[in-house]
């Protein structure tokens, strides 16, 4: 059962309700390795539910467009120290939609149409808001692109300082969403500060890490660094940028009224829970345990011949490159969730194949340490993924059962938070 029950809702909308109860029963069954996803404490779950959803507050707090901001004011004003003192930042916005608004507000804040900008190629793990051709943000600016080098699978400085002497870009990302190697913060600023760009560090993926300390802090190499909650972070699905006191205004601005309406004020009150949760001992305690789980993961996948991009992993995600195991990363990722494990396909770099039929799968360990999974169940998890690898290649669905089962088995022992059996 969902927890907190949603007793008022299967009265009001059966159907709905019945549909929530079926996704948190597949959260439970799952042995979920999406990257981008966790699971939620029941605190945060309860924030994001609440009649803070019915308060306009369009502007700051102190200079709102409506009245009767007495309580919200202190909600958005909460969320945001907590935002400094954990980030250790002198400048935080609580109010972006999720990360692809707050990467826009970037933009708007610091520079025009037509300027160029410098972002991470999608195909080698960058996001999309860093200038790729179907985003806006390669639209309507002049990208440049740079990837990863062959040889090593990570990101060549030298090319992207090369690049930013010869495009000068007036703002260069750093960050993605399929990196599984740390980001140099000085590095990019010292390129950055070379050519006279800003560098925005996007932390959406290893938040987490950064604040429990189990990745590097860009904060004092970046001045502005933009982040969504609920990956690595552990919140509701939202987003923030941090900066320095120079840049926080024109960011604010950017956000309210350049491109936002009235905040999503039980957002706020979810991501100042997570905050104040990811400010506790255990959350260090938790990043470390990401990253432990990713590494001990990763050296049983090489055990069992499989290769990953980088020839490791630093952080919580691992880039799977199926090409010697003879079958795509859909019919992998596909086979894997009928067994109960569940990612998703992914490009990997110089992938000779099709974005919607790529090479890898991307796996993360963010949300199976949240479920108390701990690295010495990783040589299992290998196993289970080698068996159903193979199977996806040879049509072995019996393989892919007995499999699921097992894991059905492992995962009864593991509670989920938002869900009772
Ligand atoms: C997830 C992600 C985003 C976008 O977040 P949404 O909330 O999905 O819009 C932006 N940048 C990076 C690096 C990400 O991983």
């Amino acid at each position: 059962m969902h927890q907190p029950p949603i007793s008022e809702l299967s009265g009001a909308d059966p159907e709905l309700a019945q549909l929530v109860e079926a996704e948190a029963k597949r959260q439970y069954e799952k042995i979920r390795l999406i990257a981008s996803e966790n699971y939620v404490s029941q605190a945060v779950l309860e924030a994001t539910g609440t009649v803070l959803t019915n308060k306009y507050s369009e502007g700051y707090a102190g200079r709102r467009y409506y009245e009767g901001q007495q309580v919200i004011d202190q909600v958005e004003t909460l969320a945001i120290e907590r935002a400094k003192a954990l980030f250790n930042v002198e400048h935080a916005n609580v109010q972006p939609y999720s990360g692809s608004p707050a990467n826009l507000a970037v933009y708007l804040a610091f520079a025009q149409p037509g300027d160029t900008i410098m972002g991470m190629a999608l195909p080698a793990g960058g996001h999309l808001t860093h200038g790729w051709s179907v985003s806006a943000t390669g639209k309507w600016f002049n990208p440049v692109r740079y990837g990863v080098t062959k040889e090593t699978g990570r990101v060549d400085m030298d090319e992207v300082r090369e690049l930013a002497r010869a495009e000068r870009p007036k703002l260069i990302f750093c960050g993605g969403t399929a990196i599984p190697r740390t980001i140099d913060f000085p590095a990019f600023a010292e390129i950055a500060r070379e050519v006279d760009a800003v560098l925005v560090a996007d932390i959406a993926h290893i938040a987490g890490l950064v604040a429990g300390g189990a990745h590097p802090s860009p904060v004092g190499h970046a001045p502005v660094i933009t982040t969504t909650t609920h990956k690595t972070l552990r919140g509701p699905r939202g987003a923030m940028v941090l900066a320095d006191t120079e840049h926080g205004k024109a960011l604010d601005k950017a956000v309210f009224p350049g491109l936002q309406g009235g905040p999503h004020n039980h957002t706020t009150a979810g991501i100042a829970v997570a905050l104040r949760e990811a400010a506790k001992p255990e959350f260090r305690d938790y990043a470390r345990g990401v990253v432990a789980n990713a590494r001990a993961l990763a050296e049983a996948l090489q055990e069992r011949g499989f290769e990953l991009v980088s020839g490791g992993t630093d952080n919580h995600l691992i880039l799977l490159d199926l090409t010697n195991k003879q079958v795509g990363g859909k019919p992998a990722a596909q086979a894997l969730d009928r067994a109960g494990i569940e990612l998703n396909y992914n490009t990997v770099p110089f992938d000779p194949r099709k974005p919607f039929d790529p090479s890898g799968i991307r796996l993360g360990t963010a949300s199976i340490t949240t479920r108390g999974l701990g690295a010495d169940q990783m040589p299992q998890l290998a196993d289970w993924i080698e068996r159903v690898v193979i199977a996806a290649g040879s049509g072995d669905d019996a393989t892919i059962d007995r499999v699921a089962a097992e894991i059905s088995e492992l995962l009864a022992k593991y509670p989920m938070p938002g869900w009772s059996t």
